[in-house]
């Protein structure tokens, strides 16, 4: 199934209600996904494609929007066709390397923030840090803070360099290490995570855009917690005293959460709740 068999010449009107008609059987975001994808292909805002709807689109843009639409009736993800994911207003190059950035993580940046206001020069971890969304977004508020993003990908940390790059974030540094291994102790004011957390049986593994996705930063072992009890475990050697860890989980995890941070001594420990009204961040403070 194509639009190669519309009529030439195909206007882009055509095209794109051809494309989103394909696209309604596996997106219930088909039309925004059309919209994103030729504005990419065309380098028109995708607000103002209705304007351009009568144009006439060369063969070379036709069989690119083909190619694109039929990655995404794959179930790839837009963001790995067009190589770009928006996330705290900061447009981030992605690929099949990295986790697509969820609008639900930004509320570990949120969070970030609110637990390092007070400090002038605030040093925060960013664990498993993947395209660097975290550790970006808060680099491009905190000026004064030295972000670390640590990630055991090396392909992730080639695109979290990237990422620095275009933004120009100096204050950012990227690390190859697992968890905090590379890190002294005492060091962090805050520790963020969006760790891997879904359960390794857990069938929206099989969705077919979550397929596309690296299995390393989605799959917290049998239950989902692995990697959050690995980084529950070690947090508290490696922040100062009023230090916070702040961690994305999943709907269900956040008692369990809760749970592990006070039996590692966490205090003032809280859940947050996305935008779905989902539990998503729990954090804890450490009083040394
Ligand atoms: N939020 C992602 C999802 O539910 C999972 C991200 C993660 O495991 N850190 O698809």
């Amino acid at each position: 199934m194509s639009c190669e068999t519309l009529n030439l010449p195909v206007k882009l009107g055509e095209m794109r209600a051809c494309a989103k008609r394909l696209l309604s059987g596996i997106s219930n975001s088909s039309a925004l996904d059309v919209n994103i994808l030729l504005s990419a292909v065309l380098q028109v805002n995708k607000d103002e494609l209705d304007i351009h709807s009568e144009r006439i689109l060369t063969s070379s843009e036709q069989s690119l929007i083909d190619e694109f639409v039929s990655r995404r009736l794959n179930g790839e993800p837009v963001a790995y066709i067009t190589g770009s994911k928006e996330f705290w207003s900061l447009p981030l190059l992605v690929s099949k390397a990295v986790l697509v950035p969820r609008p639900e993580t930004e509320l570990v940046v949120k969070q970030g923030l609110k637990a390092t206001r007070l400090v002038e020069n605030p040093w925060i971890a960013d664990l498993g840090t993947g395209s660097g969304a975290i550790s970006l977004a808060l680099a491009s508020e905190l000026p004064q803070a030295f972000i670390f993003g640590s990630d055991v990908s090396y392909d992730a940390l080639l695109v979290a360099k990237e990422n620095r790059k275009l933004h120009g974030l100096n204050n950012v540094f990227f690390l190859g290490c697992d968890w905090l291994s590379a890190f002294p102790q005492n060091c962090f004011h805050a520790i963020c995570s969006n760790p891997p957390y879904i359960e390794s049986t857990d069938p929206c593994l099989n969705d077919p855009a979550i397929r596309h996705e690296p299995s390393q930063a989605l799959v917290g072992g049998a239950d989902g917690l692995h990697s959050i009890r690995r980084i529950v475990d070690s947090a508290a050697s490696h922040l100062v005293n009023d230090g916070w860890l702040i961690l994305e989980h999943g709907w269900n995890q956040g008692s369990a959460t809760r749970k592990l941070m006070e039996t590692a001594g966490f205090e003032n420990v809280h859940t947050t709740r996305d935008l779905s009204g989902t539990e998503r961040v729990t954090e804890g403070q450490l009083h040394l």
